[in-house]
């Protein structure tokens, strides 16, 4: 049973969708002004693993993410006047965001919906919330006014104080009645994109659109909500206000947070500009798929600092279970079965699964898929491992890759091109072609590997 530490209850909490086995998730997705760093993708991939970890469950999962596409940020760097300029200056950013997505095999949420194509909904839910009383109005603003709804604060824990200190003082919102109410509507301000609505011309504020947009998608009452430990407050805080004071109902059942990517001390960010981009690491030839390891490496709830030396470990790890892989297709094997190597692929499937049930323990489960790495390797190397066996190591290791991605999908292609290359240089040694088993030879050489002809049959190594 899946376990999740819950914000909302300050607890850790069996996992249960309100639907039968429906889970329906939601996510806050990124701000389309510029790259997203790998702090950013530190949220992002803890919540693909956690999508995963559900549908590896057997539960099915709706995922919706927000695309950010107006904000005082975008709006600023686009230096757009219109919807339509601004569209054409984020979407950029957004297909970049996808791509680095592809590279770090973030799974794309079942819907992304665009902050833009959702202004009608947030019009309308802001104005349920004026005809019950929560708002007020200020040179063409609309205020949200916390005082009226009085669970605020029941996410983050904070007393009227720490929302006092924490709340933004932004100097559009001089009009704020306190310092704790925040903006649902912005009045237009020269020259800046805006939209004609019924609440007069204006733009959205920060939070209203993940309230619209989630509930639009998977109703007033949904099972997951997440961000990185930022989002908090205000934002989730906001959220909740907005989404309950008009609904009357529950908003999200279970909030998840994770702790930040860290460099010396301090969150990535780039107000700080202590980042990296993917973009920035690949020029620095490091494979995407080393920096995802690196980020899944430590669970969620525990900051994880970025050294090059973390994307450097996370190399040789998933160089480790490359080599195993690689192994296990090629080398010949008996018929039949071992034992040790059953109870081994057993074991590492229970711990796996313990692992990542407790609250996903992604560290304690990695390091259950590298002992029983090691187990078969020492049974490879005794000549103990059968044909059996092998095929259900490769399932094994299909399913963990199922929930953490380990190894590249052209690995597989290339596991199989030398197990075929080596096949066809066995017939060709057979029919004592040995002109054409040299060749190839070659051939296996320039892919990066040595092959040695043994008693045993063959063993290859890399160069
Ligand atoms: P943004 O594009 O700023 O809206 O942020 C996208 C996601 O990245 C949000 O869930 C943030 O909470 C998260 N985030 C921002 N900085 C970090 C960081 N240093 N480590 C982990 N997550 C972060
Ligand atoms: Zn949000």
């Amino acid at each position: 049973m899946l376990k999740i530490s819950n914000t909302l209850s300050g607890k850790v909490e069996e996992f249960r969708p309100l639907i039968g086995n429906q889970v329906r998730m939601y996510t806050c997705g990124p701000t389309v002004y510029d790259y997203a760093h790998i702090g950013n993708f530190r949220t992002f991939v803890f919540q693909d693993v956690l999508k995963r970890y559900l549908r590896f469950k057997g539960r099915e999962v709706r995922h919706v993410m927000n695309i950010t596409d107006v904000d005082d940020k975008t709006i600023r760097n686009s230096g757009a006047s219109n919807p339509a300029q601004l569209r054409q200056y984020t979407d950029r950013f957004t297909d970049a965001f996808f791509e680095d997505c592809g590279q770090l095999r973030i799974q794309r949420p079942d819907v992304v919906a665009h902050a833009t194509d959702h202004i009608a909904e947030m019009v309308a839910l802001i104005q349920t919330l004026r005809a019950k009383g929560y708002t007020y109005e200020k040179e063409g603003s609309i205020y949200f006014r916390i005082a009226q709804f009085k669970d605020y604060g029941k996410l983050s824990k904070l007393d009227a104080e720490g929302i006092m200190a924490g709340a933004r003082v932004d100097v559009d919102e001089y009009g704020k009645q306190d310092a704790r109410d925040f903006v649902l509507w912005k009045a237009t301000k020269n020259g800046e994109p805006h939209w004609e609505t019924a609440l007069g011309p204006g733009r959205p504020g920060w939070h209203i659109e993940c309230s619209a947009m989630s509930m639009k998608y998977l109703g007033e009452t949904f099972d997951l909500h997440s961000g990185a430990v930022d989002l908090v407050f205000p934002h989730h805080e906001n959220e909740i206000a907005q989404s309950e004071a008009a609904t009357e109902k529950p908003f999200v059942r279970y909030w998840m947070h994770g702790e930040h990517l860290i460099v010396e001390g301090e969150k990535m960010s780039k107000s700080k500009g202590n980042f990296y981009t993917l973009r920035d690491l690949a020029e620095k030839g490091i494979d995407p798929l080393e920096v995802r390891y690196a980020l899944q490496s430590v669970p969620y709830k525990r900051p994880l600092n970025f050294t090059f030396d973390l994307l450097h470990q996370a190399g040789k790890s998933l160089g480790r279970l490359q080599d195993f892989k690689l192994r296990l297709t090629t080398e010949k094997l008996k018929p039949g079965s071992s034992e040790k190597a059953r109870e081994a692929s057993a074991a590492a499937h229970q711990d796996f699964e313990r692992a990542m049930d407790d609250d996903l323990n992604t560290a304690q489960a990695l390091a259950a898929v590298f002992d029983w790495v090691r187990d078969l390797n020492t049974e490879l190397s005794e000549g103990r491992l059968c044909e059996d066996d092998r095929q259900r190591a490769l399932q094994t290791l299909e399913r963990f890759n199922q929930v953490l991605e380990l190894w590249r999908s052209d690995e597989t292609e290339l596991d199989e091109k030398i197990r075929s290359l080596i096949e066809q240089r066995t017939q060709a040694r057979k029919s004592r072609n040995f002109a054409l088993a040299d060749q190839i030879r070659d051939q296996i050489h320039e892919l990066g590997y040595v092959i040695e002809d043994t008693k045993e049959g063959i063993r290859w190594k890399k160069r």
